[in-house]
């Protein structure tokens, strides 16, 4: 059968197989390589649906200190899934960005850019356009659907994002991934073309996809890696590629639908005092915290722009924030068309 072997960056796997590869994505100026590790795991479960055998792609580790999607690929592989009863196969990728994760940095610190901006990437371009272009057209290209695990600094709720591309038909697959992986998601428009986002590159192809904000990052919380086990066993079901119903989310969710996220950032420096703890309503106007000097005199009231919930106090660096820094995200909804067809 020609689909019996599944061949991706110069390696194989037969049904029922787990074989491992690293991809080549450049060199230090000593020659030392530089390879993005990659498992691909094939299934032996039969397929209830019709149609050709299909590919999950899971990618973590895009940007450096995201480390909990490292995690929720160890466990994909050991005890997190029944390989005997899944329906098709899966590429894992658990450290997309070698670059960042030798430096534990969110950007490429080569070149200084977000490499989940640049996909799908420029085979000419700069470290992180060239790492994208080689990270796109070895996995997302054979991909049928993808999930791409990040992480948010604390304190915050977990959530999903999803593209919504022109192409509305692609953006209803996407958001029934994100429902079916059952927690707090929000949908992020995106344009058709890029440089942009994974899953918006994905998206260009006919691939839909969602984004995981995990908690937290530079480190392993065991919750988050339980949820992100049953958000991704729920999206393979979705897929057809996995038996069962979908099991509940296990990390406290908003219920709201058509949500879309806000970014909320200081015009003062100092240190942040928040009112609102993640997954609480919040009222446009309200006052969510303030900024205190090192004198201890508040020097800015932080107001939500929206009516809606608080999703994370995403604080990179610490909670002593400069002029111009994320202080929050706030989700507000939005009506979205419920379109058949
Ligand atoms: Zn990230």
């Amino acid at each position: 059968m020609p689909d019996d072997v599944l061949e991706i960056a110069g390696v194989s796997a037969r049904p029922g197989e787990v074989v491992r590869g690293r991809l080549w994505v450049g060199s230090y100026p000593d020659g030392s390589e530089v390879r993005v590790p990659f498992v691909l795991a094939r299934g032996l479960g039969a397929r209830a649906g019709a149609g050709g055998r299909r590919t999950l792609l899971v990618v973590a580790g895009l940007h450096g200190p995201e480390v909990p999607g490292v995690e929720v690929v160890r466990r994909l592989l050991t005890d997190g899934l029944d390989r005997t009863r899944l329906a098709g196969d899966l590429v894992l990728v658990p450290v997309a960005n070698p670059w960042g994760f030798h430096r534990q940095e969110m950007v490429t610190p080569q070149d200084a850019q977000n490499l989940n901006r640049v996909f799908p990437g420029d085979p000419e371009g700069t470290t992180s356009q060239r790492l994208a272009h080689r990270l796109f057209d070895a996995f997302v290209r054979p991909a049928s659907a993808l999930v791409d695990l990040h992480a948010n600094p604390e304190p915050a709720l977990e959530f999903t994002i999803y593209p919504i591309p022109p192409d509305r038909g692609l953006a209803r697959r996407a958001r029934a991934l994100a429902e079916a992986y059952g927690i707090t998601s929000v949908g992020l428009p995106v344009r058709a073309a890029g440089p942009g986002y994974l899953f918006q590159a994905a998206a260009a192809l006919g691939i839909p996809g969602l984004a995981v904000e995990l908690v937290a990052w530079r480190r392993i919380v065991p919750e988050a890696v339980e949820s992100a086990l049953v958000g991704i066993r729920n999206v393979l079901r979705a897929l057809d590629m996995y038996p069962g119903r979908c099991e509940p989310q296990t990390v406290p969710r908003i219920e709201a639908r058509g949500l879309r996220r806000r970014v909320v950032t200081v015009a003062k420096g100092g240190l942040l005092h928040p009112f609102r703890r993640p997954g609480e309503p919040v009222a446009r106007g309200e006052t969510i915290a303030v900024v205190r000097d090192a004198f201890g005199d508040v020097v800015e009231e932080v107001q939500s722009p929206v009516d809606g919930f608080l999703l994370a106090w995403p604080w990179v660096v610490s909670q002593a924030l400069v002029s111009g820094e994320i202080a929050a995200f706030v989700a507000y909804a939005e009506p979205e068309e419920e379109d058949g067809g």
